[in-house]
Formats: structure tokens, C-alpha cells, sequence
């Protein structure tokens, strides 16, 4: 190839620039000969020509120079153009120039070609010129942009990255569905289409039936005993979507196929589920099994009824009453005790103005104690009936409830009619007390009689006669001291027992009675230290009964030869009297009870030992009357103590 010729013609063609390469037509051949094939090429191409890399580029070339680069770049030198990126593209242009090519595939370089740096791609390739006299004169460079190739390719990418992302998500909320599902307390399973087929079941609802087959099997062929009770019901949910719910339903249940029915209780819930276009294609069910708690409240329920039907039977009023509100709700019963209607309301306030007067504040009280302190509440008192103004008799017996939260405690307890038995014990008395009188004018003159007789036949000589005329008395005595017990008791019952107080010497009574005492009784011995006189204000002859009967108790239940301690001693300006004895002992439940009326323990120490159980009653009614306290302590087989205090 010579000059150029048609090459030579198309270059002419183009309207040059002034370039530092001059006029085309003193290009050297090769450039000339490059140029042309430029010129025709539609990749876009570039030619840097010479030490400066002069620029010559076609018209594809032009969009990769932008705006800012065209039409300045046109010989201009490179290392102007790109400094941008000279760095980068320097070096290799250099390796050019040395016969090195170079060439990549989507090669990032940031450009600024409309005023701002943007990061292109291109695939390209750097290749040498070789001149006229064979040495390297510049540099090819074919250049394809890719940048928009590369930011779909990134847009994809990204969106791969996406959707792997929300696979992962998905993974993991699946993952923690499943947790859910086998960690929940709840037996759950799933029954896939219209078979019941169990697709899935967590190890709570196994669990409710350890010993069954239950997975990839129909629910009716795993599970026959349902079939009549469920059947309807899970097929009513896969027909019509509708969820169905049930509490407490008892659905007989084997442990194992073919084995026994229990009875068994069951909260649960079949929801339906449901397939991409909306039908039913299984169901869910949640399953609680609440045997337990509904055995236990029938058990309760049970207790609770048969309780009412005790109360009904034993004709009992009930009331309970809410401590803060003192809210009272009452059995019709109770009402009618009462004198109320039993359709009519009755409060606390209205019960207790019906109460009779002499027991009103007693009661009221107690019923305070009782709130206050949880003591429990026992008595017996008179009820003036609102409308039939009937008098009646009630025992009460009440306990406060005591509730964790303390406003809402509840203080309850039931009442029962004894008019007829206070009625007995008042005839009873009332005969006890006349026997006792009509015994004592005889048994008087009896006494005196044996006296006469006895202070008149002493000298006869006769040992027999003196002998069983003492031995008389002595019965008399005891029969006089039992009678007056009785006659007491009926006095004190009847409200007839009086105190009559002056001031006397306590220790000088005991020591009297103490004196009295070892006249008759040489079986014990009875220690009692004097001392100073102790001055009290009280009923002489009463007190002595009191301190009689703890004396003739300690010598009844000690054994002979045995020593009884007798002390009275002023404690806060209060005196004190015990009397100890080493004797059988009292056991812990007689110590509370032993101050009633009648009470006698009963045990094969104390059957042979005579007695009514009412001189330590009686003695308690008259220190009580008193103002005084009396109590025991006790050991059993060690012997046992008795005070009492006077004010
Ligand atoms: P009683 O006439 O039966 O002795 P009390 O009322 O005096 O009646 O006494 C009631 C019961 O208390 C007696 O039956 C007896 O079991 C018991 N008791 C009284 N004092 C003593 C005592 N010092 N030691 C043991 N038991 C006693």
C-alpha cells in the first residue's frame, strides 16, 4: 500500500482540527492508512498517535466522551482528555508503546463527561501502531461501553440477592412457625382434605395420646372412638369454612387402639385452612385437655352440694358477709330465724336490732373479734322475731374467710335454732334446782340429827357406833357439798346467784380453808406459806367454794401420800392464788373444755373418781363474776395447776 489513495481521499473529506500532527496530508502512511479504517469502522474507535498520545476518534467514539470531552479531545492530547483516569489508563498506554496489548471485559473507569464523575464500563482493547519504519507510533484503542449492560446486570443481581434474602427470611420465620408449633402447650395439629389425614401434629397433641399412630393417618381410622361425637362437626367446618369451638366437652378417649375408654375433657378449636384460591383443604385444631381441673370442680361441686343438703337437712340458717363492705347475704332460713319474710332483705344492722337486748352488744362484738383478729366465732343468744315477735334461741358458729387480698375476706358461718334444747335445760335446771331445794331442808336436819347423836352417844364406848356416825357425817357432808353445787348451778343459770363483797384477808381464808381441809383429808399433805395479808374486795363464802373445790380436786385426782402447794401471791397489784398437785395431769384439748358446765374427763383414771363436772364450772362463773381470770396448766402424769386472779 503507497500514499493513500481512497484513504487518502476520505481523511481529506473530514474537516480536521488543527492537531499538532498538521496537516493529513504529511501524516505518515500507517497513521493515514489507520485513520481511513477508523473512519469506516462502526465500533468506536480511537487513535492516540505519538509521545503525546494525539487524539483522533470516529464518530462512534463520540458518546464516550460526553459532553464535557468532544470537541476539545479532538487532538488533544490523552493524558488531558482522561486525567481523571490517567492513572489508571497512563501506564497501559505506556505498555503499549513497548508492544504489550491490553484488553477487558466491562473495566470500570469514573469518568466526568457531563460535569460529574460517573462510574463507566466499557470492554475494550489497547493495541500498537506500528510506523513506516516498523517502530511503535501510537496506540488503537477499540472501546464499547457496557456501563448500561453492567447496571442491568447489578439491577439483576440485586434482585437475586433480594430474593435469596427473602427466601432466607421466609426460611426463618418458617423455622420459628415450626418452633412454635412443636414447642406449644397446645396440642396442634393439621388434618389435610376431606379424609382428616393428619398431616402434622406437634408432640403436645401426642402427647394427650402417648400410646396412638397418629401421623399420615385418617383422624376416624387413627382415632374410631371420635367418630360419632366429631365426625358432624369437623365435616360441618370443611363444608362450610366455618371455625367451631368447644369447652369442656368430654369425648371418651382409649390410651391405646382397642384399649378401655376414659373419660376425658377437652377445650379445642377447628379452624379451617384454607388454599391459594380460598377453598377449605384441611383443618387446624388446637387442643387443651382440661380433665383435671374439670374433675377436680366436680369434685368440688359435689362437696359443695352435699354440704347445702347437710345444711338443709340439719335445718341450718347461713349468712356470710364481706368484711370491708360488709355486704350480708342470708338463707332464707337464717331470715326466717330472724322473723323476716324469706323473699325479704335483711343487712347485718337489721339482723343484729333483732337480736335480744341483754345479748345484743355481746354478739355484736364477738362478731368483731372475730373479723379483726380471725378468732372464731361460737355462741348462743336470744333472737326477738321482726314479725312474729317469736323469742327464739340461736347458737352461731362463723369464721372469717382470710383472702390473700385482705378487703375482700368474707366472714361466714351458719346459725341453727335451739329454743327447744335451751327450753329442756331451763326445765331441767328448774327441776335440778327444786329437787336440790327440797333435798336440803331434809339433809339439814339429817346433819343436825347425826350431830345430836353423835355428840350423845361419843361415850357409850361403843367403837362402832362412833365409828360408823363419822363415817355418816362425812357422807352427809359430801351429799350437802353436791346438792348446794346443783342448787348453785340453778341459781347461776336463773340469774338468782348474787355477790355479796366486802374486804377480807385472802391469805387468811386460805389458810382457814387449808386447816378445815386437813381435818378431813390426812391422805396429802398440803404445803401453804402465809406471809402478809392480802386484802381483797369479794364474795368471802363464794371464793371459799372456789378455793375449796380446786383443793378438793387436787387431793381427788393426786395420789395419796403426795404433797399439794397452795401459794397466793400479788402480781401487779393483782393477787394470785394457784394450787399445784402432782397428779394424773390434764390433757391439752380437756384443759380448754374443763370449765364447762358438765364436763367430766372421761378416761379409766377418773371413771371410779365421783363427781357432775360442775364445781370447776361453777368456780369459773364465780371468778368471771368477779371480774377475775381462772385457767389451768397441766402436764399429764406430772400434775397439774390451777390459778385464778381476783382484780
Ligand atoms: P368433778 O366434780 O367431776 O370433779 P370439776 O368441774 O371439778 O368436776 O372438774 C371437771 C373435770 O376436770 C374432772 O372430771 C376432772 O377430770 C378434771 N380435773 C379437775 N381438777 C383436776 C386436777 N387437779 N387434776 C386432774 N384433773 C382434774
Amino acid at each position: 500500500m503507497s500514499g493513500g489513495g481512497e484513504m487518502g481521499e476520505l481523511i481529506r473529506t473530514i474537516n480536521w482540527p488543527a492537531t499538532p500532527l498538521g496537516d493529513p496530508e504529511t501524516w505518515p502512511t500507517p497513521l493515514k492508512l489507520m485513520t481511513g479504517m477508523m473512519l469506516t469502522s462502526s465500533f468506536p474507535t480511537l487513535i492516540c498517535w505519538g509521545e503525546d498520545y494525539i487524539q483522533l476518534y470516529n464518530d462512534s467514539f463520540r458518546p464516550i466522551n460526553g459532553a464535557t470531552k468532544h470537541p476539545q479531545a479532538m487532538g488533544g492530547r490523552a493524558c488531558d482528555t482522561y486525567a481523571e483516569i490517567w492513572d489508571t489508563i497512563g501506564p497501559m498506554f505506556a505498555g503499549v508503546m513497548k508492544g504489550q496489548t491490553f484488553g477487558f471485559p466491562n473495566f470500570m473507569v469514573p469518568l466526568n463527561r457531563y460535569g460529574f464523575t460517573e462510574e463507566c464500563y466499557f470492554d475494550f482493547s489497547y493495541s500498537p501502531i506500528i510506523d513506516e519504519q516498523g517502530r511503535i507510533g501510537g496506540v488503537l484503542v477499540i472501546c464499547i461501553e457496557t456501563t448500561e449492560k453492567v447496571y442491568a446486570l447489578k439491577i439483576a443481581e440485586k434482585a437475586q440477592q433480594d430474593l435469596e434474602l427473602s427466601r432466607a427470611a421466609t426460611a426463618k420465620e418458617r423455622d420459628r412457625l415450626k418452633r412454635f408449633f412443636m414447642q406449644a402447650p397446645a396440642g396442634i395439629c393439621i388434618l389435610d382434605g376431606p379424609d382428616f389425614v393428619f398431616e402434622l401434629i406437634n408432640p403436645s397433641y401426642q402427647q394427650i395420646m402417648p400410646g396412638r399412630n397418629l401421623l399420615d393417618r385418617p383422624l376416624f381410622e387413627a382415632l374410631p372412638e371420635l367418630a360419632d361425637q366429631l365426625h358432624g362437626i369437623l365435616l360441618n367446618v370443611y363444608t362450610t369454612g366455618q371455625a367451631f369451638g368447644a369447652n369442656e366437652l368430654l369425648i371418651p378417649v382409649a390410651e391405646f387402639e382397642g384399649g378401655p375408654l376414659h373419660d376425658r375433657y377437652f377445650n379445642f378449636i377447628y379452624e379451617p385452612r384454607l388454599d391459594e384460591s380460598g377453598k377449605v383443604d384441611g383443618i387446624m385444631v388446637f387442643v387443651f385437655e382440661v380433665t383435671d381441673m374439670v374433675v377436680a370442680r366436680h369434685k368440688t361441686d359435689r362437696t359443695e352440694e352435699s354440704l347445702r343438703i347437710a345444711v338443709e337437712a340439719a335445718e341450718l340458717g347461713s349468712f356470710s358477709m364481706n368484711t370491708a363492705t360488709r355486704e350480708f347475704e342470708t338463707s332464707s332460713r337464717l331470715r326466717d330465724f330472724f322473723g323476716f319474710a324469706p323473699d325479704e332483705q335483711m343487712s347485718y344492722e337489721a339482723a343484729l336490732k333483732q337480736v335480744h337486748p341483754d345479748d345484743r352488744q355481746t354478739v355484736a362484738d364477738m362478731v368483731e373479734a372475730s373479723i379483726v383478729d380471725g378468732t372464731r366465732f361460737d355462741t348462743e343468744f336470744r333472737v326477738i322475731g321482726k314479725r312474729d315477735e317469736r323469742l327464739r334461741w340461736v347458737r352461731a358458729v362463723g369464721t372469717v374467710q382470710q383472702d390473700n387480698n385482705k378487703a375482700g375476706s368474707c366472714f361466714t358461718g351458719v346459725v341453727h335454732e335451739i329454743t327447744e334444747q335451751k327450753q329442756d335445760e331451763l326445765r331441767k335446771n328448774d327441776f335440778i334446782g327444786m329437787v336440790s331445794h327440797e333435798l336440803k331442808t331434809p339433809l339439814t336436819s339429817l346433819s343436825a340429827l347425826v350431830q345430836v347423836l353423835n355428840a350423845k352417844l361419843k361415850n357409850t364406848g361403843d367403837p362402832f357406833v362412833s365409828g360408823a356416825l363419822q363415817k355418816v357425817q362425812t357422807q352427809l357432808r359430801k351429799m350437802a357439798g353436791m346438792i348446794n353445787g346443783f342448787l348453785n348451778v340453778s341459781r347461776l343459770e336463773s340469774g338468782k346467784i348474787h355477790m355479796e363483797k366486802r374486804e377480807f384477808d385472802l391469805r387468811q381464808l386460805l389458810a382457814e380453808i387449808i386447816k378445815e381441809t386437813e381435818l378431813t383429808v390426812s391422805s396429802h399433805q398440803i404445803r401453804f406459806d402465809p406471809g402478809d395479808a392480802v386484802l381483797v374486795n369479794a364474795d368471802r363464802d363464794r371464793i371459799s367454794s372456789v378455793i375449796s373445790n380446786l383443793l378438793s380436786n387436787a387431793v381427788k385426782y393426786s395420789p395419796k401420800g403426795s404433797v399439794i402447794e397452795v401459794a397466793c401471791q400479788v402480781i401487779n397489784n393483782a393477787p394470785r392464788v394457784c394450787i399445784k398437785d402432782h397428779g394424773i395431769g390434764i390433757k391439752q384439748v380437756d384443759l380448754e373444755k374443763l370449765f364447762e358446765r358438765y364436763y367430766r374427763i372421761d378416761n379409766p383414771n377418773t371413771r371410779h373418781i365421783s363427781g357432775f363436772g360442775i364445781g370447776l364450772y361453777l368456780s369459773a362463773e364465780i371468778i368471771q363474776r368477779h371480774n377475775g381470770e381462772i385457767w389451768a396448766e397441766s402436764e399429764v402424769g406430772a400434775g397439774s395447776t390451777f390459778y385464778f386472779t381476783l382484780p
